[in-house]
Parts: C-alpha cells; structure tokens; sequence
C-alpha cells in the first residue's frame, strides 16, 4: 500500500483511558494528521476511527500509544481494518456509547499536576488559593467514585453544579479540564471552612480564608483535623514536644509512629535522607508516605516516631494541603484521624462525633467522600545491586488499579484477606484489583468498612464472584464473612501459602520455588501456629519443607502482646525448666508472673506451639529489655531492627536439624547466645546484629541445602518480619552470591496486605 492510499481503521483501547484526557488526545493527534474520524468512551475503554493516507494512519498508530496522557494505562490496543468511506467532515469527538457491564478501568486520586499548581499560585487566575483545584491530569478520582461509568453524576461531585466558566473548560476539546469530572472553582464547586471542635458550627464569624486560618492556628499549636482525599487527618507541627505529646495522650495509648507531611522535597531533605530513588517516590503522582532515615538534626519531637530509625514522609496531595504546608511553613505531622485501632475517620457526621475530643479544630470542606482510603508507605531497599521501592501499606494513589495474573482465573472470585492489614480482593479473568488498606477486622468499624468496600468493588469492577477464597483460620471475622456468602463455592488457602502464591504472581513466576515465609502468625493445617515456614511449591499446592523450632506461646493471643512471655518461652525450650527471670526484663515483670508464664511454657495450658519468626523477634527484643510489652503489631521486632548496631559481621549460629519430613532451624541456639552475650555485658546493639545476621545466614544456608535436593533455583521471601530491612537485604544478597533467582515481594506489600492477592492467585490454579 502507498503511503498515499487511503486507509480507514477502527481502534478498540482498553485500560485507564477514560477521565484522564484521552479523547483530546485522540482529537489533537488525528487533526495534526489531518485524519477524518471520531472517538468515543465505550463500555470497554475507548473507541475510535481514523481515516486518510496510509502513511498518516501508520503514524497515528505509532503515537497513539507513545504520547499517551500520563494518566492513561493501555492493556490492550486492537486493530481493525476498514473500507476507506471518503470521510472529510473533520474529526469529532462523540458521546459515549451505551454499553452492558462496563470494562473501563478507574484512576486512582493522582496529586496536582505542576499546571494546577501554578493556577493555584497566580493571583490573576480565578482558582488562586482555591483548594479543590483539579484538571484531567490530576484530583481526586477513586475517593469520589460512587458508582460507573466514571461520570460526574456518579461521583461525590453530582451535587455541585459547574458554572458558566467551568462549563465551558468542560465541554472545549482544547481545554486542560474537557471532560474533567470534578471540575471545578471558588463559585461552583466544594468549599473549605474551620470549624471550632468545641463550639461547633455555631462559632463566631467563620475567617475569610479558611485554609490560611488553619494554618494560623497551627502554627500556634493546635490539633486540626483535616479533612482530605480519603478521610482525616490530624495534623499539628511535627517540632513543637508539647502539642505531639498531647495528640499521642487524646488518640489513646499507642506509639505508632506519626506521619509527617513536608511542604516540598528541599523541607523533606531536613526531616530525613533522602536518595534519588526516595525523591523520586515521595515526589512522585502516587505520593505514598515514604520511609527514610530520620536525620539526627531533624526538627521533630521525639515521640513522633519514638524508638525509631526512621520517619515517614509525604509531601502534599491535594491543592488544600499545597496552600497548608505553604501557610504554616513547617512540617506538620499527619496521622489517620482516628482513635486507636479504629479505621480512619471519613463520614462527615461520624468525623465529629470521633474526633471532637482529639482536635481543637476541624478544618472542612463540603465534596463527600466516597470511599476512605489512608495514605499509602513505600520504603527503598537495596537488591540485586540496585535501590528499589517496597510497598508496605498500598492504597491512596495505587488503588483501584488492576493486576494481571499469569494465569485466567477459572471464574469470578472475591479474596476475602487476613485478619490484620487486611485487604479484600476481586478478580475475573486475568484481572485482580486488590482493594484499598482496610486495617485489622477486630471491630465494628472495620468489618463495616471491609464489608461496604467489598461491595462497591464488585460493583466498579463489574465482579459476581462465583467463588469466596479465605484463610484457614476459622475465627478470622474475613473467613466468616466467607462462610455467611451465599451462592458462591468456597476455596480455604493457608496463610503462608497465599503469601507464596503472591509474591511468584508479583513476578508473574509460574514454576515452583522455595518460599522463605517469615511472618507473625498464621493458622498451620497441623494445628499449630505457622510464621516462620520454609514451603516449596507454586500457587496450586505447597510442601512444607523446613521451619523453625516449635516453642509454645504462653497464655496465646497474650504473647504477641507481652513479648516477655515469648523470651520465657523460648527460655523454657532451650531446656531451662525454671529459668532465671533476666535482670533485663527485672523492671518490666514480677517473678511470680515469669513463673507463671515458665509454667504455662512447659506444660502448654492455653499455649499453643508455633514456629512464627515474627515471635522469635518479639522474644529477642525482650530478653534485651528493649520492648517486654506492644502496643502494635511488630513493634517490637521493629524496635529490635532500629536498635542493632548498623555493622554487618559474623552473625550467631543457626544450626538445622534434619526431622522425617522437614528441617528445623534450630533457634534456640541464637536464644542461648543472646542470653550469653547479654549476662556477658555485650551491648544490645551487638546482640541484635549478630541475631539478625545469624537468623538471615543460617537460613540462606538451609535454603541451599533445600534448593539442591530438590532442584530447585528460585527463593521467594515473604511475610510480614521481611518489612525487617537488614533481615532482607543480607538474605537476599546471600542467596545472590550463590546464584540464586530471588522474589520478593515489592509491588503489593510483603506484609498481609498481600495476602488476598495469594488468595486470588491459588484461585486461579485450582480447578
Ligand atoms: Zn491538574
Ligand atoms: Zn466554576
Ligand atoms: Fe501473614
């Protein structure tokens, strides 16, 4: 065909290419070709046809995909050829098709884009300052989906009537906002206000300038709980002791490290060190909170992040938290307004009644929230020679973006996750959207949450599951919400196993390898509880090929709390019968108490045994006398890991016993020589080295062993102790060095909130 026959064809796209600017493009594309057409949105994605010299479809083709929005996602682009028509009328953009079940694929919330920004910046621009500025290619997206097609009609904007102006931005092909759903400015669209926590609405004249009062009153040291893209935040200066102190009294007993938000990179670079890769990521559209070293002369009081090495960073989002950051010009913190344990707060109504008593004031804005979505954590760790992001919470800015699975799934499933940092997913064919960070299913609040999530879910991403996939544990409140499922068939999947099967589905890995699963707890088929296993397999089926020494957990649910009961156990299992409560743990408990917890230990009333690797740091960071009580789930292996000594060197010995049908990694000797080394006087921070460094080698060790008998060449790590940095790291550069294929699990968080994608991919290799 010449380059100047005429040539007509028809494009089908599918992905995220709706609401992002896709059409523009498509109209900006065809007319600098002089080709004849249109384009539409379909129930698929989007539909078009160009038609005009071959040589000028051949390139259209070539930068269709090349200069995409920066929004837009392709999956697939197929091409059909048509008859030429003679087409001359231009090129159109049309209204949407109607479809059936609708395919289009939602955006995440994307962080203002540098052009809405200066917009918010220039004083002779009708949005300067105005806090809910957006365009196509950024604003809120998946927080105010209430429904699909992703129409403004079906989102948390349908309330808000564009004006003239916005209109016009709306419907012109050449304007940054054409077709941008939550379009709007300070006449038509959301507003903020302060509201005084106290007095409520009913306070004097509101200020002029809600956001600058806000920040006013902050600066001062105030609590304000700020209402943003997925819920609310409260927010006070990250340097002033007194006022960080006070929120940590109000949002009840816990030292989980507070968030904290930084008004651009070069205020980031104070608070912690950052390398590229780190800048890259908190700069980046998602903007997750990212974790860095803490700098020694960082101006943030210590309870921030008390017993830590490291903060977490963002930077703004949204244009409310542009002008905040700006207008109070220091670093705020920024935690999930909530009390403890509770999910973040996001209901208007139910904000004030939670969070009255924690802020003094309410910072506001009338655009409702669809669905609550916290903030997303990335950290960079070194592997394979190269710095690389790790997720370890995904939701604001990841989610609802779909993965695809190596393999289809046989038919529609629901994945209905762990207990803690649980996640639900959904799936059909090859497609998997793992849902937003819900938090542990231990209340009300959260099963609502997780319940109402699953639901809208189903429905944006058009899924009937046919199949409920859930953990073994039979009390986990997921697996019930399984079980009360009706009309669907039910798949149970171990927990260690479905953290296997996700991260070989990360890294769309179909054959079997051995999988290094360090984790808290998880309910073994044995009856025992499971966390520090060693299986061989692929997403069909599993072996468990090694673990670590069973000891019992004194008292159950009760020693993930009281790490002291789990250095006593293992005390106990190194064969001291009544051992020596130790000096360091002298002024945490009382003798009769560790006497108590000895004999429960040997005798194993209410003590179940397990092999859980997340319990064997809790109890190394115990006898150290680092952290004898939590208050959240793996503080005290994190507090372990900040306080060893940053040297590498040789690490204890872990020595392994060949059983009939499995290795055991015998810990007890990294027990013992801790307990040594500390009666010895050694420093903690040489102990907690050398623990790590022995746990890390002695099990690249026994990998090796397993890896050849086996003939297998592929190591997965997972579980929630590899958020343990050094742990990972050594490990996976040992078994490089041996030339090892290591998998880890990156893209969706080591941590259970991966766990519901290996649900979904054992789902997709079962019959
Ligand atoms: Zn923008
Ligand atoms: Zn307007
Ligand atoms: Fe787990």
């Amino acid at each position: 065909m010449s380059q100047e026959s005429p040539r007509r064809i028809r494009v089908a796209l599918s992905g995220i290419v709706q609401g992002v600017g896709f059409r523009p493009f498509v109209h900006r594309l065809a007319a600098s070709l002089a080709l004849h057409g249109f384009v539409r949105n379909d129930s698929r994605g989007v539909e078009l046809e160009v038609e005009g010299f071959a040589g000028a479809v051949a390139r259209f083709l070539e930068r269709l995909p090349a200069e995409r929005p920066p929004l837009a996602r392709i999956d697939s682009l197929e091409v059909e050829e048509l008859s030429p028509t003679g087409a001359c009328g231009g090129f159109a953009i049309l209204g949407s098709a109607a479809g059936e079940a609708t395919e289009a694929l939602i955006s995440p919330d994307i962080a203002t884009c540098d052009a809405c920004l200066a917009e918010l910046r220039d004083p002779s621009d009708r949005r300067f300052r105005y806090p809910f500025i957006n365009c196509t290619d950024c604003g809120p997206r998946f927080t105010i989906v209430r429904g699909v097609p992703y129409d403004r009609a079906l989102t948390t904007m349908a309330g808000f009537t564009m004006c003239d102006s916005c209109r016009a931005e709306y419907e012109d092909p050449a304007n940054r906002r054409f077709h941008a759903q939550p379009n709007a400015c300070p006449v038509c669209g959301p507003r903020a206000r302060l509201v005084d926590a106290a007095r409520g609405d009913a306070a004097a004249a509101p200020p002029e300038d809600a956001v600058r009062a806000a920040a006013a009153a902050l600066r001062a040291g105030a609590i304000v709980a700020v209402k943003g893209l997925g819920g609310y935040h409260l927010a006070c200066r990250a340097d002033d002791v007194a006022v960080v102190a006070t929120l940590r009294r109000r949002k009840g007993r816990d030292d989980k490290p507070f968030a904290l938000m930084a008004r651009d990179v070069q205020s980031a670079r104070r608070l912690v060190r950052l390398g590229a890769e780190e800048e890259a990521i908190l700069s980046s559209r998602e903007r997750p909170i990212v974790l860095a070293a803490r700098r020694s002369d960082a101006p943030v009081a210590d309870a921030v992040a008390a017993g830590r090495r490291e903060l977490g960073v963002m930077l703004p989002y949204t244009p409310l938290h542009h002008l905040l950051l700006a207008d109070a010009g220091v670093p705020l913190v920024m935690t999930s307004g909530n009390v403890s344990d509770e999910p973040i707060a996001y209901d208007d109504a139910e904000a004030a009644e939670r969070l009255r008593h924690l802020a003094d004031l309410f910072l506001l804005h009338d655009r409702p929230i669809g669905t609550r979505t916290d903030d997303s954590v990335v950290r960079v760790v070194s592997l394979g020679g190269a710095r690389v992001p790790m997720m370890l919470r995904r939701s604001r800015g990841y989610v609802p973006l779909p993965f695809e699975l190596p393999d289809p799934l046989p038919r529609p499933v629901l994945a209905c996750g762990p207990e803690l940092k649980c996640t639900f997913a959904v799936g059909r064919g090859r497609r998997v959207w793992v849902g937003h960070h819900i938090g542990d299913l231990e209340n009300y609040e959260t099963l609502r949450s997780y319940r109402e999530g699953i639901a809208h879910f189903e429905r944006i991403c058009a899924v009937a599951p046919e199949t409920a996939v859930h953990d073994l544990h039979p009390d986990y409140l997921s697996t019930a919400y399984a079980r009360e499922r009706e009309g669907v068939a039910r798949l149970g999947v171990q927990h260690h196993h479905a953290h296997l099967a996700a991260c070989l589905a990360e890294h769309g890995a179909r054959g079997s390898a051995l999988g290094v699963i360090y984790d808290g707890t998880g309910y073994g088929p044995d009856g025992t509880v499971w966390g520090g296993e060693l299986l061989a397999g692929d997403a069909r089926s599993f072996e468990r090929v090694g673990h670590l020494w069973p000891v019992r957990m004194p008292g159950g649910a009760a020693a993930i709390r009281e790490p002291w009961r789990m250095a006593c156990a293992w005390l106990v299992a190194c064969g001291d019968e009544d051992p020596p409560l130790p000096m360091s743990l002298r002024e945490h408990v009382d003798a009769a108490s560790w006497a108590q917890v000895a004999r429960l230990a040997r005798g194993g009333f209410a003590s179940p045994v397990t092999t859980s690797a997340g319990r064997l740091f809790d109890a190394v960071a115990a006898l150290l006398g680092l952290r004898a009580r939590v208050t959240y789930e793996g503080q005290a292996a994190a507090e372990l890991e900040a306080a060893a000594d940053p040297e590498g060197g040789e690490g204890y010995a872990l020595p392994v016993v060949a059983a009939a049908d499995a290795r055991i990694l015998d810990a007890r000797a990294l027990i013992r020589a801790a307990r040594d080394d500390a009666a010895a006087g050694l420093p903690a921070a040489r102990i907690a080295a050398r623990f790590h460094d022995g746990l890390a080698d002695g099990t690249v060790a026994a990998c090796l062993g397993i890896l050849a008998e086996r003939g297998l060449d592929t190591v997965v790590l997972s579980g929630g102790v590899f958020q343990n940095v050094r742990l990972l790291e050594r490990m996976a550069a040992g078994l490089a060095a041996h030339g090892v294929r290591v998998l880890v699990s990156r893209v969706f968080p080591p941590n259970d909130g991966g766990v519901a994608l290996g649900q979904a991919s054992v789902a997709a290799a079962s019959p």
